[in-house]
């Protein structure tokens, strides 16, 4: 049976001419600049198909070819068609995409409607799959869902949620002592909390960073290589069963560590911490050689490899605030950082100190759950750094001592909490 649905990114086609989305990959499958047919594992044994293999979908109305991805979790009866991607028109430059499909999705259905609705019937038709021969390898962002006992996205059940909130328990982090003497902050501290229970993966977060914040798009080649410059990625880790996962989604950004492994390893200082508490970046500095962004652990900074290009109109896209980063620069989250100037330079002229919630980052403006509290974190009252005490609050990675300000917040889930490794 197929099911071709809409996307989550362009839901029938009407925004897939923009690479802003083509490049955000789909926060299921994590492909980015493509279409795809999803097909169940099971059937791609019996077909012998791997990701990537060009399928030809044969329905009675008519006939596509896909490349597939090979789904654990799809019904072992179905197959699925996100719509939308041949509206996405063929674009030359850094920004082309390969060959796109001659067809619509929607076609394969026929015009057969569903008698209460009378709207088209999305799973009435029953497909065959062909094998062509050919490869079209897909741009997966993400290379595994399996934490493999790291740990990053945590889940806790909901009697435990309780248990905890009723007795006010305070997380428990493992503050590692450092080398270094404690930083201190004279005015701000600033840092943000991400409630994993609120996010649902849609992704807006990760486009209006890019959006705010001048990030380039590098187009399917260089995304499948790794090379995308996206400063906020939104992870997707399935726990559970393979064939019906708890799927938990995890905005990743820059954790602005206290004891930060980018900064001693950077022979210029170009990376450095500021005294609110950020982890700065001197574009003017740096030289490139990559150390900081080998010695992350979380994998957020980028580093641009070409001389971007921003053709018109497109350059009146651009954030006059923010600088245009090119070749030879390392660059990643800053937390906004010309939006905390703004709002602490509107504070001084209305001559008041900063208060909570003056400042909003992108990603937090965007999101719809509100599942993203920014704020200063030497203010107790402040909302992020109420949520930063949560007895739900933890640090991905916080055994390697990095003290990020970024504290998420354990998705509620109905399974028993997992035991810490
Ligand atoms: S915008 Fe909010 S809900 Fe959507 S992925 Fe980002 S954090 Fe999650």
């Amino acid at each position: 049976m197929l099911l071709a649905y809409p996307s989550l990114r362009w839901y029938d086609g009407r925004g897939a001419s923009r690479s802003w989305l083509q490049e955000a990959p789909d926060p299921v499958t994590q492909v980015a600049w493509d279409g795809w047919v999803e097909v169940p594992r099971a059937a791609a044994a019996r077909l012998g198909v791997a990701n990537g293999d060009v399928l030809r979908v044969v329905s009675p109305h008519g006939s596509l070819e896909l490349p597939a991805y090979v789904s654990d979790s799809l019904h072992p009866d179905a197959v699925a068609i996100p719509i939308g991607q041949h509206y996405a028109p063929y674009q030359t430059g850094r920004y082309v995409r390969p060959e796109a499909g001659p067809m619509n999705p929607l076609a394969l259905l026929g015009s057969t409607t569903d008698p209460v609705s009378g709207g088209l019937a999305f799973l009435a038709v029953r497909v065959t799959l062909e094998k062509t021969g050919r490869r079209r390898p897909l741009a997966i962002l993400q290379a595994t869902h399996d934490q493999d006992q790291r740990e990053i996205a945590q889940e806790l059940d909901l009697a435990a949620a309780r248990e905890l909130e009723l007795r006010g328990h305070a997380p428990d982090h493992a503050n590692l002592p450092s080398l270094y003497p404690d930083p201190v902050y004279p005015n701000h501290r600033w840092g943000m909390s991400i409630d994993l229970d609120a996010c649902i993966g849609c992704s807006a977060c990760m486009i209006a960073c890019q959006a705010e914040n001048n990030v380039a798009v590098v187009g399917k080649p260089q995304a499948a290589y790794g090379r995308q410059m996206h400063w906020l990625r939104v992870e997707r880790w399935a726990e559970g069963a393979a064939d019906h996962p708890r799927n938990i989604f995890l905005p990743m950004l820059c954790q602005h560590c206290e004891v930060a492994p980018c900064e001693p390893v950077c022979p210029v200082f170009a990376a450095y911490r500021t005294d609110e508490g950020l982890n700065g970046q001197v574009y003017n500095r740096c030289v490139g050689t990559r150390y900081c962004g080998n010695n992350c652990p979380y994998e957020v900074r980028r580093f641009n490899w070409f001389w971007w290009e921003w053709p018109a109109p497109l350059e009146v896209q651009l954030n006059p605030d923010v600088t245009v980063r090119q070749l030879g620069v390392m660059e990643k989250c800053t937390m906004c950082l010309q939006r905390i100037i703004a709002g602490k330079d509107r504070a001084r002229g209305e001559n008041r100190a900063v208060r909570d919630g003056d400042i909003v980052t992108a990603c937090q403006q965007t999101c719809p759950t509100q599942a993203i509290t920014f704020g200063d974190l030497k203010d107790g009252a402040s909302r992020a750094s109420k949520l930063a005490r949560s007895p739900r609050g933890y640090h991905v990675f916080e055994e390697l001592g990095t003290r990020p300000a970024i504290t998420y917040l354990k998705k509620v889930t109905r399974a028993p909490e997992r035991a810490r490794g």
